[in-house]
């Protein structure tokens, strides 16, 4: 059995691991390398091993930087079979199609800017090859459910408790004679999030996973809902907006359903105005509602009674592009959640131009920050961030609230740890290297190892 080791290994993005068992190749994740422009260059390089020699890809969820290089590994010849809960399925699929979107885009203002090479400027991949990615998509594995590969080759997804539809994934292998079981921790949910329930690692013998908030613990879901309700209420008294940079996926509807629930207890105003001005967390919103497979016990019941888990007076769902652009005449009173998280690319941009400026304005970051991007700038107390080439300066409150994280923290990464074993070895990925190493520091019992990128394991 061989490991291979193909992105975010000793960094956090472009997810990436090749299993070599029992007469087959299964690739964990391919996801995109994420941050800054550099990246990009790192995204369209080759994936380090052959594509078309794959026979699986198991994936873990739909975040963009677990799925987000599918297209292109389709591209490249993978004629597999995707393996995925429902959900992530769904999910994937419009993440992957606003990917090649972006990257057409992107492509297009490029030659734009460059009419002489215009001819040699290609996307990453195609709309088209996200379609073709998406059609690679085979059985739907629902939690625990035991999936045979080949001879001596069974695979499980067990709930992460990270995104809707997220799963760890168990590969049990038996070669001469020997059963061994290997775990990939995809993405580890907190305990105690809104809506999902919390992961539920089975054990095994060999663990791969993720790190990263290995060095640090979160407040609680709890203080943090408190947290943004007094942000909202204090803004709202400076006659301010509140601007959340949110990730379309999860966060959007943790928040929305968070917003709801604070209403209904009279927390905020009845008819606070909310905007969600993402196409593509609107579409998640929707999937949402189609698996409430996923759902926890709170949720579950909420449902039951006939409540809407992410609907309220207030709310509006922006779509279409001149809608969006009416959101910059509003200058006080209302919550703006739009994307990317980390400020890089979306709508969010250009809510950053108008309210950053203002003082009475507030800018709330509710996940992670990769170095180099426009959002962490803003949180390490940038005077100014660039943005559309023109230099904005910062002088809005800028709040962050990392109790929203979709990401275990570190008493919670141990606790996870604690129950999968990976006793005969576990390696840490998905990681900057000082939370891999403060994390690593407090496993004294099992042998551990941080591979680098392209790194190969014989196990
Ligand atoms: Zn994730």
């Amino acid at each position: 059995m061989q490991l291979s080791f193909h992105g975010a290994d000793r960094d956090v993005t472009g997810s990436c691991h090749l299993l070599e068992c029992a007469g087959q190749r299964l690739l964990i994740d391919c996801g995109m390398f994420q941050g800054s422009r550099e990246l990009d260059e790192e995204n369209s390089a080759p994936l380090g091993f052959e594509a078309a020699a794959l026979d699986f890809v198991l994936l873990t969820h739909a975040h963009l930087d677990h799925c987000g290089r599918l297209p292109l590994l389709v591209k490249r010849g993978f004629r597999g079979e995707i393996i995925s809960t429902a959900a992530t399925a769904e999910l994937a699929q419009i993440v992957m199609q606003d990917a090649a979107h972006m990257a057409e885009d992107d492509a297009a203002s490029r030659a734009r800017h460059n009419p002489a090479h215009a001819a040699s400027i290609q996307p990453l991949y195609t709309r088209a090859d996200a379609t073709a990615a998406a059609a690679r998509f085979g059985r739907k594995a629902g939690y625990t459910e035991r999936l045979t590969l080949a001879p001596g080759l069974v695979v499980s997804f067990h709930d992460a408790g990270h995104i809707l539809g997220s799963a760890s994934v168990l590969v049990e292998v038996t070669e001469g004679g020997r059963q061994r079981r290997v775990l990939f921790s995809g993405d580890i949910g907190g305990a105690g999030r809104p809506i999902l329930n919390d992961a539920a690692p089975p054990p095994a013998d060999i663990v791969l996973m993720e790190t990263t908030y290995g060095d640090r613990d979160h407040r609680t879901p709890a203080e943090s809902i408190a947290e943004l309700i007094s942000v909202i209420q204090a803004t709202a008294a400076r006659g301010g907006n509140v601007v959340i940079p949110s990730f379309a996926l999860e966060r959007s509807q943790e928040i929305l359903y968070c917003l709801r629930a604070a209403i209904a207890s009279g927390a905020l105003p009845a008819q606070l105005p909310v905007y969600v001005d993402s196409p593509m967390a609107i579409s998640a919103i929707e999937v949402y509602r189609r698996h409430p497979e996923c759902y926890d016990a709170e949720a579950a019941a909420l449902i039951a009674r006939g409540n809407d888990l992410f609907g309220f007076a207030g709310l509006r769902l922006v779509r279409d592009t001149a809608a969006s652009m009416a959101l910059n005449q509003i200058t006080h009173g209302a919550v703006i959640m739009a994307g990317s998280g980390m400020c890089t690319g979306g709508r969010v941009r250009h809510h950053l131009i108008h309210n950053l400026p203002r003082a009475n304005a507030s800018i709330v970051f509710v996940g992670y920050a990769s170095q180099g991007t426009p959002a962490r700038r803003i949180i390490d107390g940038a005077p100014s961030v660039k943005l559309f080439g023109e230099d904005v300066p910062v002088r809005a409150q800028v709040h962050t609230i990392n109790g929203f994280s979709a990401h275990a923290d570190q008493r919670e990464l141990l606790g996870w740890h604690a129950r999968a074993g990976g006793r005969e070895r576990t390696i840490l990925v998905h990681g900057e290297p000082p939370a891999m190493q403060a994390f690593a520091a407090l496993l004294t019992d099992v042998p551990v190892s941080m591979p680098e990128a392209n790194a190969v394991l014989q196990l």
